[in-house]
């Protein structure tokens, strides 16, 4: 990874101040690239503290999918993963615009990373620092995954289980794990993986099974006997689908909870009548007799009378 500090003068000429370059260690290789691009992100941000803090200024990336996420104007979306979003919080302390430059015209810092062969390797404390920290994160998301997975009506044993055994799954694992999603949706020809597609740069691999943010993939076998115990009590849609939103997660399951709650007479019964919608005022006409209203009024005296109102004389 590298990072370049850069300069702008207001005649518009660029000057560097600093550059910087590191390796990765042994547990940072195995990040998704997204997390690789964040960490990167985060190593430059410290590395140039005492020169942006307290400033506003610009952060070039090569990566659009951090642009999404760490756009300040949109806050950090709430399915980030674990990892992303302690780093989120990391980034959104400084004052920033961030903008989207081609990794073509990306030279200045793509150099750094090229020149790594020629870098000294941190030193070894550093080196043991770090290892324990990604053994205290490591130790941070099996805390979570479990506690995710014990609220479920199924064990997270059966899920892991079932990922392995689900070649969907095991497409999108291996998809995921390389960083190897294909470039187009059109060219992944089974249809359940490519469902997964809009979704791949928030999927994470914890302990063989797929998270997408914090939500566990639930493989295919067990999406009724979750989407049942999602409808335990009849919460209604809403509820529903804001309590899959914490814990499970498959594509379209909000589709799956919509036809839950519409073939479900008692949540039928339940649902409280058709929603309120402000009054719309009809268009003033141009001219008289151009829209008239009509209706019935009555009975008065057992006589009905119709009623013709014009709207332009009224
Ligand atoms: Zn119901």
């Amino acid at each position: 990874m590298g990072a370049v500090l850069i300069h702008q003068f207001n005649d518009g000429t660029l000057h560097p101040i600093m550059h910087y370059s590191a390796t990765f260690n042994a547990a940072e290789r195995k990040y998704p690239q997204i997390h690789k691009e964040d960490r990167s992100l985060v190593f430059g941000l410290k590395k140039c503290h005492y020169y942006i803090s307290g400033r506003h200024f610009t952060i070039h990336i090569d990566h659009k999918p951090l642009l999404a996420i760490f756009n300040p104007k949109n806050g950090i979306p709430l399915f980030t993963a674990a990892r992303l979003q302690r780093y989120a919080i990391t980034i959104l302390s400084y004052d920033f615009s961030i903008e989207y430059i081609n990794t073509d015209s990306f030279g200045y810092a793509d150099i750094l990373s090229r020149l790594i062969a020629n870098h000294v390797k941190p030193d070894e404390d550093t080196v043991i620092a770090s290892i324990q920290l990604e053994e205290d994160e490591d130790l941070k998301i099996n805390c979570f995954t479990v506690e995710t997975a014990t609220k479920l009506p199924i064990t997270f044993t059966t899920i892991q289980t079932a990922t392995k055994a689900y070649h969907t799954l095991n497409k999108v694992t291996f998809y995921s794990q390389n960083d190897c999603w294909p470039q187009k949706k059109k060219q992944i020809t089974d249809n359940e993986v490519a469902a997964f597609f809009q979704h791949r740069h928030h999927l994470t691999i914890q302990q063989q099974s797929i998270f997408f943010g914090e939500r566990i993939v639930i493989p295919k076998i067990y999406h009724q006997q979750v989407l049942e115990d999602l409808h335990n009590g009849h919460p209604g849609e809403c509820r529903m689908k804001l309590l899959a939103a914490t814990k499970v997660f498959w594509p379209n399951i909000n589709l799956d909870i919509e036809h839950v709650v519409k073939t479900c007479d008692t949540c039928a019964i339940a649902s409280k009548s058709p929603m309120k919608c402000t009054p719309q005022q009809w268009k003033i006409p141009s001219a008289p007799w151009k829209r008239i209203h009509i209706d019935y009024a009555g009975p008065i005296d057992s006589n009905y009378f119709l009623v013709i109102i014009d709207a332009f004389s009224k």
